[in-house]
């Protein structure tokens, strides 16, 4: 009688802690929920731990693949005058995906994405939602720098917003920030001012994935007009809201 208790106990047990593993593959729960609960196993704990390294490893070699792609692409003539390739940068398993214009000089140089004074507003406005770069992936629609500061051709943003939704293809967020205008009409394809639309959750869906998107100003205007930095900040604040 008592044997049967306790093997009815041990198969409860499995039972649960294959229900919860299936819940954290398929994105239900989060690892430490997983590790938190009290029947999981050491083996278990080990096996889970091997999954997520794999998974994790996936997607770091897929974008490697395609960053070594975007470094060789000249579809546009501003490959030929551009330093670098700015690809993006940040976590490949990222719950956010920032996306902005085009690099600028500074990225242009130094091969990475929003540095300088944009960069330091960008990384404000993370901070405030106790969020770091690391947390996230950060790149933009077009990638190589246009030349003399200018906004980016409607070409250009075509032939390299292919890359971008590559890259959101295999990152897969839940939520992507476009910061101002034109990864904001790139990924919605909507024609209406960043002023119009900023702040308001939009439904996508990517590859058969269902994704938000959320169009905030781009920092570089909190710069010059000082008036927006409130509600730049504010809309950061409801990123917050929305990871689950
Ligand atoms: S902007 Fe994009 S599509 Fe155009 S050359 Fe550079 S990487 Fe290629």
């Amino acid at each position: 009688m008592e044997t049967n208790f306790i093997e009815k106990q041990l198969s409860q047990s499995v039972q649960q802690e294959s229900e919860l593993r299936w819940e954290y593959m398929n994105g239900i729960i989060e690892y430490d929920d997983y590790l938190n609960q009290s029947f999981i196993t050491q083996r278990s704990i080990s096996e889970i731990r091997k999954y997520k390294h794999k998974q994790e490893n996936a997607n770091a070699k897929k974008l490697e693949i395609l960053k070594e792609k975007i470094q060789g692409c000249n579809k546009c003539e501003i490959s030929h005058t551009c330093l670098n390739a700015v690809v993006g940068e940040g976590n490949p398993d990222a719950k956010v995906v920032i996306v902005g214009e085009a690099p600028g000089k500074v990225e242009d140089k130094q091969g990475n994405p929003f540095k300088g004074k944009s960069g330091a507003k960008l990384n404000e406005a993370l901070h405030r939602i106790e969020m770091k770069r690391s947390d996230v992936f950060i790149t933009n629609v077009v990638k190589c720098r246009p030349s003399d500061n200018r906004d980016p051709k409607p070409e250009e943003i075509k032939n390299c917003g292919f890359y971008l939704m590559k890259q959101l293809a295999i990152i897969k967020p839940q939520i992507i920030i476009t910061l101002g205008r034109f990864s904001t009409e790139y990924i919605l394809q909507i024609k209406k001012p960043i002023s119009s639309v900023r702040g308001q959750l939009h439904h996508i869906i990517i590859n058969g994935e269902n994704t938000y998107v959320l169009p905030i100003y781009h920092p570089a205007v909190t710069i010059y007009d000082r008036s927006k930095e409130d509600v730049f900040f504010d809309d950061f604040e409801f990123v917050k809201e929305l990871i689950i």
